[in-house]
């Protein structure tokens, strides 16, 4: 395959030498076209398509510069840095676990410690209210979509079937599938066979050949603690070194405290904290990325005169709509070795169950993954979240070579009171820390019962032994999202806040609705719509 961009060596010497040393001297100190708060998917997209149109640009990202050589260790505990590890307080019936569950922190965002399951929504994700009668309908409809998803796949290479047999794309994916699958894949896939029900090699933002100087998957499974061989995309290895390449400059461990406004009220630049000192960036646009906790902190900590609720919140809404994927992990106990820590995390899927089916008994769906893992996270959820301690935890454990996992990525209904705001505590920077309430609805409980038994039938149809199931949660979304009416929703279909016409709010807040399959190939989408917006526009 042809690769449109310009090529880029990954190697140690260029992450050294974009690491911020003096701010004094840094590139854009008098101001820049365009300032972007956080490195994560959505802010790398945006830096790399803004930086190639030719506007100056600087990131300013919260966590490190990381160097995937020096930096990502094979080793589940090590891996923990890579995840935004500040206290954040959560209450509400399913409260939510924070930590290397959700978000990431350093360029790259979550996409250094994601699994790389990259998916489009369907059709359908976009105008739920219409066809089912639930959520809400997005101002944008999958054909807004369509061409980012394909240039996105295009420019980093996704490899998959030939054939996707749900939604509105059916491949072929510009790299071939992954092969061979991992055994708790093929064990998914035996038991989807056996059942009549249809399943696929999965879509990945992981190399099966070699693209753009780097190299395939050795299918060592550390994806989730980041991939040292760059087989796996991240913003930290692809939009950001390019967009660095064409003028942008990335401020790392830099934590954007606020958003200043001038005197007619339209953004004229953030605060920032590095080292414990104060600095301001001056910028005509300022896009916030931050993702789905940070973004309403931030605009919310933003108060002044003129917006004494926060930045573009005069719907009340910044932080509201909170949501999150139903990501209940089940487990069957087979008789041969499984050994779930071999091979990329999730490399089968099936969408049977995406749609609305009103015979289920509730409204839309779920992605079915078969979803490998490592031990200790195995033994801290069995711990943590389904209580299970002692000589039984022991037991378990003993034999984690045996089990087989699905884990459902089951599409949430939007909530009013499900939200994220400010506590009364406060952080090292005075920011007081994010406080998210979150409880499943009725539609919710009624799905994972349905997605729980489903994934135990295709556990038993392998010849396995249903065992346990630990309930989770997975991908935060939400909480700034965007509609046509600017008293029910925080921006635009473009990501331009209804309330200040320079400040655009762009990454997995904007989402309106959860879709069910991992949502980070529509937050890309997005991001280089909303790219492409502002390119136009000027
Ligand atoms: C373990 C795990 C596995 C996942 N697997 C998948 C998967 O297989 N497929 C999929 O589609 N999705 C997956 N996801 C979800 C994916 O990571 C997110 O959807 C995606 O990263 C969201 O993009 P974003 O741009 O909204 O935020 P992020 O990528 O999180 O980026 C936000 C960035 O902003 C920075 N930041 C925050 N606050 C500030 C501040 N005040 N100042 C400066 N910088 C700030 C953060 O440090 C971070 O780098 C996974 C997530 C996790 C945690
Ligand atoms: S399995 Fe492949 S993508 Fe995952 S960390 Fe190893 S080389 Fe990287």
């Amino acid at each position: 395959m042809k690769n449109n961009n310009d090529y880029v060596t990954h190697n140690h010497d260029h992450y050294k030498d974009h690491r911020q040393r003096d701010l004094a001297n840094r590139k854009y100190k008098d101001g820049a076209d365009i300032c972007i708060v956080g490195a994560g998917a959505a802010g790398g997209v945006l830096a790399y398509e803004l930086s190639k149109a030719g506007f100056s640009v600087v990131v300013i990202e919260a966590g490190p510069f990381w160097n995937p050589q020096t930096d990502f260790a094979s080793d589940e505990l090590a891996a923990q840095s890579l995840a935004w590890q500040d206290t954040r307080l959560s209450t509400g019936k399913d409260a939510l676990t924070f930590g290397h569950n959700n978000s990431g922190r350093g360029v790259g965002g979550g996409t250094v410690h994601f699994t790389g399951v990259f998916l489009r929504f369907h059709e359908s994700d976009f105008k739920t209210k219409t066809i089912d009668g639930v959520g809400e309908d997005w101002p944008i409809e999958y054909q807004d979509l369509a061409p980012y998803y394909d240039k996105i796949e295009r420019d980093i290479a996704v490899s998959g079937p030939k054939e996707f047999p749900w939604g509105s794309f059916h491949g072929p994916y510009p790299y071939p599938e992954r092969n061979p699958i991992s055994a708790n894949s093929q064990v998914f896939r035996k038991g989807c066979d056996r059942l009549g029900i249809k399943s696929v090699v999965a879509p990945l933002a992981i190399l099966s050949a070699p693209f753009d100087g780097r190299p395939p998957c050795i299918s060592r499974g550390f994806c989730n603690q980041g991939c040292m061989p760059n087989s796996k995309f991240s913003t930290l290895i692809h939009h950001i070194p390019k967009a660095i390449g064409y003028g942008a400059e990335v401020l790392s461990d830099c934590m954007v405290t606020r958003i200043e406004l001038d005197d007619q009220g339209k953004a004229k630049g953030v605060t920032f904290n590095h080292d414990g000192k104060e600095h301001f960036q001056k910028a005509k646009l300022v896009i916030v990325s931050a993702f789905a906790v940070e973004t309403p902190r931030l605009l919310l900590n933003s108060t002044c005169s003129k917006f004494p609720q926060g930045l573009a919140n005069s719907s009340g809404l910044v932080g509201r709509y909170l949501l999150t994927h139903t990501g209940h992990d089940i487990y069957a106990k087979f008789d041969d070795e499984v050994r779930l820590y071999k091979g990329t995390p999730v490399m089968a899927l099936s969408q049977d169950f995406y749609e609305t089916d009103r015979s289920r008994g509730f409204a839309r769906g779920y992605t079915m993954n078969a979803h490998g893992g490592r031990p200790v996270s195995l033994a801290k959820n069995l711990a943590v979240s389904a209580g299970i301690w002692g000589s039984d935890l022991y037991e378990i454990m003993r034999d984690y070579n045996f089990y087989a996992r699905i884990t459902i990525v089951g599409e949430v209904l939007p909530d009013y009171n499900n939200f994220v705001t400010l506590s009364e505590e406060k952080d090292e920077y005075g920011i007081p820390r994010a406080l998210a309430s979150f409880s499943y609805g009725d539609n919710d409980n009624k799905m994972i019962a349905h997605g729980v038994a489903k994934a135990n039938e295709i556990l038993e149809a392998a010849d396995g032994k249903a065992a346990f199931v630990i309930p989770d949660s997975a991908h935060l979304m939400g909480g700034c999202r965007m509609g046509r009416d600017p008293a029910a929703s925080v921006v635009d279909e473009f990501c331009r806040s209804h309330d200040i016409s320079n400040l655009y709010i762009c990454d997995a807040s904007a989402f309106v609705t959860s879709g069910g399959g991992n949502p980070t190939e529509t937050v890309m989408a997005i991001a280089a719509r909303t790219a492409q917006h502002i390119i136009n526009s000027r």
